[in-house]
This record gives structure tokens, sequence and C-alpha cells, in this order.
């Protein structure tokens, strides 16, 4: 059995997720763990020996586009398999009981929207979308593909037959500003939970502190500490899938006694 925060803790939590509280919520990797997929620093994060800021760069798929693809196919097909965990599923039940709910998440899976979950800001893209790689002129800013695996590696453009790149924000990438810009905006909120991201990669980092500064109560969810544990109002150590389903369902006991939540 993992480790878990005390009832207290839990308690404290859900004490702030009043019904009219304007919830925000960031994820990182380790809401999809649990589902199967793997973290990027996590034991399993290498892919044949490279490590994933090795190919998730513009600089290499500009060297080796076979390369980069063949890992892509590879966590295409990988993610393909999994399913949403209990984590996914609370988020998703939470973005229907909150008039003021979003989820900022920097996974790629798709697996928060799977899973039903609303207003969904993704700041790295998706794996289930791709672009041209030149942005030929014919060719939309980036389209749907979820063929698993893919026929042909790399896979072309049908407008100018160049290649075709993944959909996600590489490392060295801007985030979209218009995204970045809802980010911010949502930092503005009652109660911001970050929960399984390592919180090193900026500018989602600085979205815990500014919600801080903008007065929200925040809290953290992961299994270790990261560089926001001492920034929180709260960090509860623990697997996401279960400090949030214990968290769930000390809200349902509460709307059920005539709580105000
Ligand atoms: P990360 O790999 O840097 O960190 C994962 C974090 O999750 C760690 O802090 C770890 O302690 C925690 N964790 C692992 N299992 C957990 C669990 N069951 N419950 C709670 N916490 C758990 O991931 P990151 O911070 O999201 O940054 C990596 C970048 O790589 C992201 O920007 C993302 O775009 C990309 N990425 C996406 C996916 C995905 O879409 N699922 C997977 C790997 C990487
Ligand atoms: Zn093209």
């Amino acid at each position: 059995m993992p480790n878990v925060p005390s009832s207290r803790a839990l308690d404290l939590l859900a004490d702030h997720l009043t019904a009219n509280a304007r919830v925000t919520v960031l994820t990182g990797a380790g809401v999809s763990a649990a589902s199967g997929v793997p973290t990027f620093r996590g034991e399993e994060g290498l892919w044949k020996q490279h490590r994933p800021e090795q190919l998730a760069t513009p600089e290499a798929f500009a060297r080796d586009p076979r390369l980069v693809w063949e890992w892509y196919d590879w966590r295409r097909q990988r993610i393909a398999a999994c399913r949403p965990n209990k984590a996914h599923e609370v988020l998703a039940a939470w973005s229907e009981r909150y008039t003021d709910f979003t989820l900022i998440t920097q996974n790629v899976d798709g697996l928060h929207e799977r899973a039903g979950t609303h207003n969904v800001l993704r700041m790295h893209g998706s794996i289930w979308e791709v672009a041209c790689w030149t942005r030929c002129a014919g060719s939309p800013l980036r389209w749907r593909d979820e063929t698993v695996p893919l026929p042909v590696i790399p896979p072309r453009c049908s407008h100018c037959d160049g290649l075709i790149r993944p959909g996600v924000v590489w490392f060295g990438e801007a985030i979209e500003p218009g995204i970045l810009m809802r980010c911010r905006e949502a930092t503005r909120c009652d109660v911001f939970l970050t929960i399984g991201t390592s919180a090193v990669v900026n500018p989602a980092a600085s979205l815990v502190q500014e919600a801080l500064e903008r007065g929200a109560y925040t809290a953290e969810i992961n299994l270790e500490a990261t560089p926001a544990s001492s920034l929180v109002d709260h960090a509860l150590r623990g697997p996401a899938e279960i400090i949030l389903a214990a968290v769930n369902e000390r809200l349902g006991r509460l709307c059920g006694s005539g709580g105000s939540r």
C-alpha cells in the first residue's frame, strides 16, 4: 500500500473545494502514470537509450526525423492502449461540478479529454495532432491523425509531400500565446492544484506562483517533493489517483449530508 496523506490533510483540501469555488488544476505526466503512460523523468523515461530531452526538440527532428517519429509512433501505440485512471475521472467529474473550472495540462496524451473533462487547456499540444514541418501554404496549422501504428515513417504532408511533425510543443519551442494567456487568466481562482508534475519546466512552474500572488489556496499532489512543494499552502505526498479519489469521496459525503459544498 503506497503512502497516503492523513485523513486530516485530505479533509483540509476537501474543505477548500466549496461549491462556488473557482478551481484551476495544473497536471503533468504523473496523473497518467497509473494508466501506464511513462513519465519523462521516471525509470521508463528512456527509449532505446535516448533521453526525451534529446528527441523532443526541433534540432533532433531536423537531424533525424525517422528516429523522432519512431519514438512518437511507439508512444502513440502505447497511449492508445491505455485508459484514463481514477485521477482523470475525478477531475472530469469536477469539471462538471464546478461552474468555474479550468484544467491546464502539460500532457499530450489526450487522456483528460477521453475521460470527458471540460475546459482543458493543452499547454504542450497533442500527440494526436500533426502539422506540416515547413508549414506549407496548402496545409492547415495542424490536424488530427490518430492512426496507430503509422503506415509510413516518417509520414508525409499530403499538400507539399514534405515532412509532417507531431503537433506538440518541443523543448525550446514557445507555447501558443493564446493558450498561455488563458492559462495565466486561470490563475485567478480560489483553489489552484498542481498534480503529478515535476514543476521544473516554466512557464508551468510559474503558474503556481501567480496563483499564490492572486490569493488562491494552493496545493500540490505528487509522489515526491518538487520545487513547488515549498511554495504551496499544502503539499500532499502520494499517488494522484488515490488522493483525488479520497478527496472526491469526502466531497460526496459532505454534499450528501447537506453540507455547503
Ligand atoms: P515529469 O516526468 O517531469 O514528472 C512527473 C511527476 O509526476 C514527478 O514529479 C513524479 O514524482 C510525479 N508522479 C509520478 N507518478 C505519480 C502519481 N501516480 N501520482 C502523483 N504524482 C506522480 O512530467 P511533467 O512535469 O509533466 O513534465 C514533462 C513534460 O513531458 C511535459 O511537459 C509533457 O509535455 C511531457 N510528457 C507528457 C506525458 C503525457 O502526455 N502523459 C508523459 C511524459 C512526458
Ligand atoms: Zn506541407
